[in-house]
């Protein structure tokens, strides 16, 4: 299909300083969690990208010296031969479908902790950064850099410039955002100097000046030297001649950089989970960038929709469409709108399970997209299955977000497929969770792969079929496949994380049951130790039907896993915001009707809410009763000539979407051998050339 030619501004190549990238997407740097120890899963989930048809390609953050080191969280170096060797895996594969690549060069000066180098952090002023949360948590603090020190960070950034260039990078950036040491120097709170590097906003700019300075001297001919600065902060600070400090200092730079990357100043302003933010959220504060240089400029939104990319060009706010999770969630987004198909692409839902991976420590997962990750672990490729050998009979019970995946999967490996499913609508769990407040863009889920699904002649969809057995049978498949989800439980567990059984009375709720449209009536305690979205999405969703709420949990915040997809704060607002009372650090013991007694999961202390109802959000459990029905007639199946019935998605094992999504394309991929799935190739870093390393002095 023909391109839409509104759309053809967004193919336009576009000069970076000497380089010309062929066309405005560009992959913004971000973290892919799978730092240089991971060197051919990077390769393969960049690439991915490439050959999707992003024009700039990005590392996350690469440190430049072991004194910017930011474990346990996971990150890239660029210290030595190995590592440039690591890295050129990613550019010769981000080269070979003819985009460019950048690398971020990073010193995290105060906001890392050191814990694996152990040299003291730097800083301008030996301010240490705020973290709040464990594991982001340290008790050391940085050190006062003198003027030896800025000088020896320059060197750094010099250096580490050489070596991307070497290692086949175009772009190469100097990192002033998000609370690192560039962003330390631009605020006067972290910045108490008294020298030429402090005070007014000319001497605050001067350290990344000079940053950008040395390091377009070292490869400024061959390479486009970008500046990613976060702006939010500075922007709601009045400056001398301008609206603003962010203004002033873009002034002070415009001619500096060859590009301009903006953002924002913190992970959940930054990258805001669409529970809470739109599209295009960015605007407000880095509006006026292109009016004040003439340098292009890129950033973020979470755009997926090409009209809103236009829409950002020619208003004059970007020059770059910038995208992190849009190009996680749908490597081929630019191809798909090239080519006509805008349709198709796989929208990112803004759920942030990706950034929770890094938080986490591992390689990027994605609820949209499965393969994220498995490029090269698995060969797995998001728009192209390999053809089945054998075209089978494959009947998919259940149309959630795993049977939605699975039978998708298993249509464009071109197997005959059935999906079945009891509801009056496909999505499973989403038909209810997209309704709930902030979730609508989580239907994206169902959405993208029900219009794939429409436009398969090998796939058949039913609505409104219960499968048993018998019925299953009846439509003699070669294998079946049971996606038929998870039950909420009233369950509740002891101070000591054991288990205690059921609390059983009439106005005691699940979610299942608010699904199903039972609604609780007057005062309602929502307890929640399922800790992620649910409890804090129900409490609501309850409180917006008018029902009063009092939240609580044994975790030290509301919705406290929300911590690692960057919703945790906006979670604490939106509560508030709906005048629901939260207790922390309490189990549910007791409820008669009337109240419910909590104890203190320390002191034990008692806590009594008047409450005429409590929905619990604990423990949910496999909806095994078609699973069990199966197992106990295996002969009559066998006999039938069905040859492989297994459970996928919540049905195995209650999860996220992304894990249901992940589950139902690892079975399709491995349809009728699920042992299969256990196997993917195990990458290992590059260590061949270890400088200055006897190995007489390892061995003793
Ligand atoms: P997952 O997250 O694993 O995809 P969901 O709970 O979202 O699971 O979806 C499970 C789906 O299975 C629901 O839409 C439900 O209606 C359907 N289902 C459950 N049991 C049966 C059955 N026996 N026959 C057909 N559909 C079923
Ligand atoms: Fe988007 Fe969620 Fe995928 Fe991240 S995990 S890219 S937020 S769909």
């Amino acid at each position: 299909m023909a391109r839409d030619p509104r759309y053809d501004i967004l193919f336009e190549p576009m000069k970076i300083g000497p380089v010309t990238a062929p066309n405005r997407f560009y992959q913004v740097p971000h973290a892919s969690g799978m730092t240089n120890a991971l060197p051919r899963v990077r390769a393969g989930f960049r690439e991915m990208k490439a050959e999707g048809g992003w024009g700039v390609i990005c590392t996350g953050a690469c440190s430049i010296d072991p004194s910017s080191d930011d474990a346990p969280l996971p990150f890239a170096t660029l210290w030595d031969a190995n590592d440039m060797r690591a890295h050129e895996l990613m550019t010769e594969a981000v080269h070979r479908h003819g985009a460019l690549a950048g690398v971020e060069l990073w010193h995290g000066g105060a906001s890392v902790m050191n814990r694996q180098s152990r040299l003291p952090p730097i800083s301008p002023s030996g301010i240490p950064w705020m973290a709040t949360h464990v594991g982001f948590m340290g008790n050391l603090r940085p050190r006062i850099m003198d003027k030896s020190d800025i000088r020896q960070v320059l060197d750094w950034q010099r250096e580490g410039a050489r070596k991307a260039r070497s290692a086949g990078f175009d772009v190469v950036y100097v990192y002033a955002g998000m609370g690192y040491l560039g962003y330390e120097f631009l605020l006067p709170e972290y910045n108490h100097r008294t020298d030429e590097y402090g005070g007014c906003i000319e001497n605050r700019v001067r350290f990344v000046r000079e940053m950008i300075e040395v390091t377009k001297e070292a490869v400024g001919k061959d390479c486009g030297v970008a500046l990613r600065v976060s702006l939010e902060e500075l922007r709601g600070r009045p400056g001398r001649n301008q609206p603003s400090e962010a203004h002033e200092l873009v002034e002070l730079l415009a001619d500096v950089p060859d590009l301009f990357d903006v953002k924002m100043d913190s992970s959940p302003t930054d990258c805001s989970a669409s529970r809470f933010t739109g599209e295009g959220s960015h605007e407000p504060v880095i509006d006026f960038v292109k009016r004040m240089t003439r340098k292009p400029v890129v950033g973020v939104g979470r755009f997926t929709s090409p009209d809103t990319m236009v829409s950002q060009i020619r208003r004059g706010v970007l020059d770059f469409i910038g995208g992190a999770r849009p190009s996680i969630a749908d490597p081929f987004l630019p191809a798909k709108i090239r080519e006509g198909r805008v349709e198709e692409i796989r929208e990112c839902i803004g759920c942030n399970i990706c950034i929770s991976s890094w938080h986490d420590g591992v390689p990027v997962r994605c609820t949209q997209n499965p393969t994220a990750g498995e490029e090269w672990r698995r060969g797995w490729h998001p728009e192209k299955v390999p053809q089945a050998k054998e075209r089978q009979k494959v009947l998919v019970i259940g149309a959630g977000p795993a049977g939605l995946e699975a039978a998708l999967t298993l249509g464009r490996a071109g197997h005959e497929v059935t999906l079945a499913d009891k509801g009056r609508a496909f999505g499973g769990r989403l038909s209810f969770e997209r309704t709930l407040p902030g979730l609508a863009a989580w239907g994206r889920v169902v959405d993208y792969r029900l219009g794939r699904l429409n436009e398969m002649a090998n796939v058949s969809l039913y609505l409104e079929s219960e499968m048993g057995v018998d019925e299953a049978m009846d439509l003699a498949p070669d294998h079946v496949l049971i996606a038929t989800g998870a039950r909420w439980t009233p369950m509740l567990y002891s101070p000591m994380e054991i288990p205690v059984g059921r609390l059983d009375h009439p106005t005691i709720f699940t979610p299942d049951d608010i699904a199903a449209g039972r609604m609780p009536s007057g005062p309602t305690l929502v307890f929640d130790y399922d800790n992620y979205y649910y409890g804090g999405v129900m409490s609501e969703h309850l409180a917006r039907a008018g029902v009063p709420v009092h939240y609580a949990t044994p975790a030290g915040h509301a919705s406290a896993w929300t911590i690692m997809t960057n919703e945790l704060p906006l979670v604490a607002k939106a509560l508030t915001a709906r005048q629901i009372e939260t207790t922390t650090l309490h189990c549910l013991t007791s409820f008669d009707g009337e109240t419910a007694v909590l104890s203190h999961i320390f002191t034990g202390e008692k806590k009594h809410v008047s409450c005429r109802s409590v929905l619990i959000t604990g423990l949910r459990l496999p909806d095994s009763r078609l699973a069990d029905a199966f197992a106990a007639r295996e002969a009559d199946w066998r006999e039938a000539g069905i040859r492989s019935v297994t459970a996928i998605g919540d049905a195995l094992a209650p999860g996220a979407i992304a894990h249901a999504v992940h589950s139902g394309h690892l079975h399709a991929r491995n349809l009728g051998n699920p042992g299969a799935a256990q196997s993917f190739r195990r990458d290992t870093p590059i260590t061949d050339r270890i400088e200055g390393f006897a190995f007489s002095a390892a061995a003793e």
